[in-house]
């Protein structure tokens, strides 16, 4: 790989004639800054226009451009680097249960939703709006990821609601206005409003069946009537979000609310904020622990209903797991390459020497897939009347949800390993990537718990696996060991008695089959090293155990610059 002009010898300080430098410094990389993370992006733009999102592509390539500038990147780390804060109280000792966000939070916020993240398939579905805003997410996402949590739960909160007509009725317009008001006061004296949920207890975040926060009816009891709720909450993240979806036990079992911040008679509902969280990752967005001393909500769905109702959500806040891991993967990569192009050691630039081009390929090749993936389901959503399709996003997603997320760790910290020391550093956007790789992966649905979710499609939905089987059939013959995995793995489902037992081998396959029909279905040219790696030895894959493939080819299409 030939040296671009940009990096030949800007690294040399000029020469110093008082003699106050103590040394010559050359070697040292630029950071990757002012460059469009969209027109960049081969995978990325390659995908938006396979999946049905064509039409978005001079939107992309203006918000690319944004959030690849130097101040908006900076923005990203602005958020991290001054977390918010809470004051219970006023100085007064009035019941506040504020949280204080940096102006950069705010800032990514207002993108987001004048963006449409939080509601652009919903305020205007046609062919690819889901691929155009998980392009979108994707992108913004690579800047930072914290105030991505609400900005998913805003979007996700709309399938949910829809379940409570004269709720959506009334809250819908709000949440889907592209307005972002971050003030504390009732959602009727605003034109923007963000949802958060609240699940996850003291004593249970995967079996929420555990909750014992308790929904007594003030009046009638029933779906859209009026309840008391009791109990407390673990995590709720997004503390400011406008109203929050919450399952608590009514008199006829498990049942999803809406709880706003403000009672409807303009008082403040007693959501009270016990603290925030001091997380290791994702530290932009607060995450509170909260008691409901008596706060006032509307049923959502059916009582006794709640897990079934509040799964519409999580469906599509685990779809924007994917998105966000995958993201993740990008950055991580994008930063490794770009580092490698323009730092020498033994005489030659990293990214030229045979073992780091092999790791940067390896690296270039997890990300590509990851997003091949992603993009995938994200068209799925949008032709959700096909019967294929649909069965394509319930165990589709599932299995992108475990498989993309599990991969994020591993592979933030081999990128952050290529940028050697200055990786480590705070300053480098590096140490951001490796804390929150993980918690996608925890979050909606932590690793065993969406391997039984994959059991669960499959035994409730016959046509799931003929789904996932007639995927990979329709790229036949393109990838002789992607269909002799197929063969195998078809062998394998036929008896899942024993499922929870080989869950682990079982979902790891599905995933990989389901990632390498992606990438040939996308035509990509990273497909057979994808196969051969990943297919041929499944299991004990190290980034950069790779051979006979072009690899340079392979870095070049994922380098940023
Ligand atoms: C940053 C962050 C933000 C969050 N924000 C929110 C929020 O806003 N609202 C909200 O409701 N929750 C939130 N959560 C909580 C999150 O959803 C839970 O942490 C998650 O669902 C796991 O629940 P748990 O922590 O109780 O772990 P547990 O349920 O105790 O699970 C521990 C481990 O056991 C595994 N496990 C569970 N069941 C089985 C089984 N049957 N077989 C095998 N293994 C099993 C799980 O996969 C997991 O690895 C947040 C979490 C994080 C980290």
């Amino acid at each position: 790989m030939t040296a671009p002009a940009d990096r030949q010898d800007n690294f040399r300080a000029p020469f110093d004639p008082y003699g106050a430098m103590t040394h010559e410094v050359f070697n040292q990389p630029v950071e990757l800054v002012d460059y469009n993370l969209f027109e960049s992006d081969e995978a990325l733009k390659d995908a938006v226009r396979r999946e049905g999102a064509a039409w978005a592509k001079d939107g992309l390539q203006a918000f690319g451009a944004r959030a690849g500038s130097a101040e908006y990147l900076e923005s990203g780390a602005l958020a991290n680097k001054n977390p918010p804060e809470l004051d219970s109280h006023d100085r007064y000792g009035r019941r506040v249960d504020l949280v204080r966000y940096h102006p950069a939070y705010h800032a990514l916020m207002k993108v987001s939703i004048e963006e449409g993240i939080h509601s652009s398939p919903w305020t205007d579905p046609r062919e690819g709006a889901h691929v155009a805003r998980a392009a979108r997410s994707y992108m913004q996402t690579e800047v930072e990821a914290g105030h991505g949590c609400p900005i998913t739960m805003t979007f996700a909160s709309t399938p949910c609601l829809k379940l409570q007509p004269d709720l959506a009725e009334r809250w819908l317009p709000k949440i889907h206005a592209r307005v972002y008001d971050p003030r504390n006061v009732p959602a009727e004296q605003k034109q923007g409003l963000t949802i958060g949920m609240a699940m996850t207890e003291k004593q249970g975040g995967s079996d929420v069946r555990a909750n014992t926060t308790r929904a007594i009816p003030l009046a009638a009891e029933g779906p859209g009537k009026a309840y008391e709720i009791v109990g407390h909450k673990f995590f709720v993240s997004a503390p400011m979000c406008d109203a929050f979806l919450v399952l608590a036990q009514a008199p006829g079992g498990l049942s999803c609310f809406l709880v706003p911040r403000w009672r409807p008679d303009g008082t403040k509902n007693p959501l009270q904020i016990v603290r925030l969280k001091r997380k290791m990752g994702n530290v932009s967005n607060a995450s509170s622990e909260t008691e409901l001393r008596g706060a006032f909500g509307w049923m959502v769905g059916p009582e006794g209903r709640g897990v079934a109702t509040i799964i519409e959500m999580v469906a599509m806040t685990r779809f924007d797991c994917m998105i966000g891991s995958s993201a993740c993967m990008r950055m991580a990569a994008a930063q490794a390459i770009d580092h490698c192009r323009q730092r020498k050691a033994f005489g030659a630039y990293l990214i030229d020497q045979p073992i780091m081009t092999a790791v940067l390929a390896d690296l270039a090749i997890e990300a590509e897939a990851a997003l091949a993936l992603t993009m995938r389901i994200a068209r799925a959503l949008d032709h959700r009347d096909d019967p294929h399709e649909d069965a394509l996003v319930r165990l589709g997603a599932a299995i992108g949800k475990y498989w993309i997320c599990k991969r994020a760790p591993g592979h933030a910290y081999e990128a952050l390993e290529c940028t050697g020391g200055s990786g480590v550093m705070e300053d480098s956007p590096m140490p951001r990537l490796y804390r929150e790789a993980p918690i996608n992966a925890i979050w909606e649905g932590s690793g065993n718990v969406q391997c039984l979710d994959i059991a669960r499609a499959i035994a409730r939905s016959p046509r799931a696996l003929d789904a996932y089987f007639d995927e990979l059939a329709s790229v036949k013959d393109e990838s002789a060991v992607l269909d002799h995995h197929a063969a195998a793995l078809k062998d394998d489902v036929r008896d899942l008695s024993d499922f929870e037992s080989r869950a682990r081998d079982l979902c790891d396959r599905l995933a990989l089959g389901l990632e390498a029909a992606a990438l040939a279905r996308a035509g990509s040219p990273v497909t057979e090293a994808f196969c051969r790696s990943r297919l041929e030895a499944p299991g004990a894959h190290n980034y950069g155990a790779l051979s006979g493939a072009d690899l340079k080819a392979i870095v070049k299409r994922a380098a940023p610059r």
